[in-house]
């Protein structure tokens, strides 16, 4: 069930007189003392949902099929915000876990390792075998490091290369950046 405190009145209705008649009602109820001729937030409905059972929360007496309208279009809006975030977010986390792919394999490059650790410097997961906890890379995570090395050790083939650094990605820290 979604309940609204306000939600905008989708466009298509807006202009409606049995709407605007309705809300311009309900605001004077609440505000009875109001003398202006505009009522603000006209294009609003106030304390407005969907129950879980499919019949609507309307103490206010809105028309039912404005009511519903509202709320599925607001219910949309907030579905399609929240997988934007959730897309952004992910590619937040691929883009960390790319950072990490390489700050590991550059280290391995250069003879050093990032383990023991018993969670995967990558994604984090706790690691239970000898040698991922060795390593410090679970076995989900070393096929792409491993990857990433043979790509560094072909663009640096002198023996002891100078791999530059490059910054973690924007946002939360990547966690540990190397001993
Ligand atoms: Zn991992």
């Amino acid at each position: 069930m979604s309940t609204y405190k306000w939600v905008s009145i989708p466009a298509e209705l807006a202009k409606n007189p049995r709407v605007t008649d309705c809300v311009r009602q309900e605001f004077l109820r609440r505000y009875p003392n109001w003398t202006g001729d505009r009522i603000p937030w006209s294009d609003r409905l106030c304390n407005v949902g969907i129950n879980a059972d499919g019949s609507l929360h309307n103490p206010n007496g809105y028309p039912e099929d404005v009511v519903r309208a509202a709320v599925l279009a607001a219910d949309a809006r907030s579905h399609e915000r929240r997988s934007r975030a959730a897309k952004a977010a992910a590619k937040t986390r691929a883009r960390r876990q790319e950072h990490k792919v390489y700050t590991v394999a550059r280290r391995i490059v250069a003879g050093n390792g990032i383990g023991p650790r018993h969670r995967c410097f990558i994604c984090g997961k706790h690691l239970e075998d000898p040698k991922s906890i060795a390593r410090g890379i679970g076995s989900e995570c070393w096929q792409g490091v491993l990857t990433q090395v043979s790509a560094l050790r072909a663009a640096h083939p002198s023996a002891s290369p100078t791999i530059p650094e490059i910054p973690a990605p924007a946002g939360r820290p990547a966690g540990v950046s190397g001993k």
